[in-house]
């Protein structure tokens, strides 16, 4: 799992979800030696944030961490964690990636992840990890299960009190640590850098991000999480039990003035899984879905969708004009009823806003790779191999190519570690681009 300097890989895999763990594991699995560039402290992505998921309710951690463990522990597989890609570009030798990692302020070969740095460090600030309701110290392994077990010490809130440094059994605190430029070159690259949700701040409809009790969906999912920051879903400004919860549907999507005009295709069927794990946690609370059309096309999904009515969450066909602070906590939400009542509305307790859902990584002056119109990584194959791009030897995977669920993410995963794969034994017998070409002809 350790990480070297300048190192030679068969293949890199850029982003650290589930997409690139997936590509990863199939392309180690194989006998491919792979490195793993995430950008935060520890792999998992979006997924091991997640409560349970849909359709099938299952823990999203218990599915992910063994997932992350495997990656982390295999032979064949090195994790670069908080990195900073520079540059991708194509050499004679196939890709190369030069990046920048972020100093942890701990020697990652030292650490054992005791956390009695954490336990005695007395700055406490908003975890982000837990949607910015709880605290986290200045010191701290990033989140439960992360991967590495590596406490990561956050400069700009450090106040150098040196507590950390005198209880670490190990001496593995190092103020000092620097950035340090790495490089990796490898025959075959593949693009896994998932999504970010767009922000409220930009929607003055919905106040901005000023308004208590309206928070987004990953929010949430740390509200409904086992290991979630009050261990129940209280409302964040006074810790009330919510008897009344809504969503609103396309909050940032479908909304060319957000610059999300395409659909984030996975929002209908994460608010109607969170209503219904929230109709099981809050069993007299009221819940309310206001939607344009629910898109609930995978596999069981629209089943799940009924069984969500049947247990009696309200959908409401409308659009949703604005948001205000009501009395008391209240969030009062303006909304055009599509069934006939016209322009109306209704109080509730907690607003969830389903962001839009834009790409995690901007190649512009990075890496060369084609971009959509939606700023998505461009399949070019779109129809008969998906993760083909317009950069030979170099594939995407996941929602780096655009919104998906997690089963059409994995799917996307292996063809695109088939991909890789059949590139480089193209590349054993063959000139470098004689895989893609072939694909371009199935
Ligand atoms: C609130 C919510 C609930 C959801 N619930 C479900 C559900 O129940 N079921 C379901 O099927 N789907 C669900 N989804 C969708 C699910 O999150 C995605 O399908 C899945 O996480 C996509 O995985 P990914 O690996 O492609 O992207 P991500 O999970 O976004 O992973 C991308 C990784 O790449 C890293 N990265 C980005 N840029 C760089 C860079 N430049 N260099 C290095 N690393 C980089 C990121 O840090 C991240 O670790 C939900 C989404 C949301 C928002
Ligand atoms: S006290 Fe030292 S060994 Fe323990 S988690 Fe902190 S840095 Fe790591
Ligand atoms: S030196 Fe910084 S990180 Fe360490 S205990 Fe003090 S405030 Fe916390």
């Amino acid at each position: 799992m350790d990480s070297s300097k300048n190192a030679v890989f068969d293949a890199v895999v850029i982003g650290g979800g589930i997409a690139g763990l997936q590509s990863a594991l199939d392309l180690a699995g194989q006998g491919y030696k792979t490195a793993v560039v995430e950008k935060d402290a520890s792999i998992g992505g979006k997924m091991i944030r997640l409560s349970k998921v849909f359709p099938t309710l299952d823990c999203a951690s218990c599915i992910t961490t063994p997932k992350m463990a495997a990656a982390a522990h295999h032979d064949n597989i090195t994790l670069y964690t908080c990195c900073d890609v520079q540059r991708v570009e194509k050499n004679a030798a196939g890709v190369s990636v030069s990046m920048i990692q972020r100093p942890r302020y701990v020697d990652i070969d030292k650490c054992i992840g005791c956390r009695k740095c954490e336990y005695n460090c007395p700055v406490l600030v908003p975890d982000a990890e837990q949607g910015g309701f709880s605290g986290r110290k200045a010191i701290r392994i990033p989140f439960s299960n992360a991967i590495p077990q590596k406490a990561l010490l956050d400069v700009e809130h450090c106040m150098l009190c040196g507590k950390c440094a005198d209880v670490c059994p190990t001496k593995a605190i190092r103020y000092d640590q620097k950035p340090e430029p790495l490089a990796i070159q490898a025959k075959t690259a593949i693009l896994a850098t998932g999504y970010e949700l767009s922000s409220v701040t930009g929607k003055p409809q919905y106040g901005n991000g000023d308004i208590p009790n309206v928070i987004d969906s990953l929010q949430m999912e740390r509200l409904l999480a086992p290991h979630g920051p009050y261990g129940r879903v209280l409302r964040p400004s006074d810790g009330m039990i919510p008897d009344s919860i809504a969503y609103v549907q396309c909050a940032g999507s479908r909304d060319a003035s957000m610059g999300v005009p395409y659909c984030s295709r996975f929002c209908c069927m994460y608010a109607v899984k969170q209503a219904m794990l929230l109709s099981g946690s809050l069993p007299l609370a009221d819940i309310t879905i206001y939607y344009m059309d629910i898109r609930a096309f995978g596999k069981n999904y629209e089943q799940f969708y009924q069984n969500a009515k049947a247990m009696g969450i309200e959908f409401v066909k409308a659009k949703v004009a604005s948001l205000d602070a009501g009395q008391g906590g209240a969030v009062t939400v303006r909304y055009e009823d599509q069934t006939g009542e016209g322009a109306t509305s209704r109080d509730h307790d907690l607003v969830v806003l389903s962001m839009g859902v834009l790409p995690g990584f901007a190649p512009g002056g990075v890496c060369p790779v084609g971009l959509g119109p939606d700023g998505f990584i461009q399949s070019v194959l779109p129809k008969m191999s998906p993760a083909v791009t317009d950069m030979d030897g170099v594939f995407v995977a996941g929602v780096a190519a655009g919104p998906k669920d997690i089963v059409d993410t994995i799917t996307e995963a292996g063809a695109a570690a088939m991909e890789a794969a059949k590139y480089l034994t193209a590349l054993s017998g063959k000139a470098p681009g004689a895989a893609n070409k072939e694909s371009a002809h199935e």
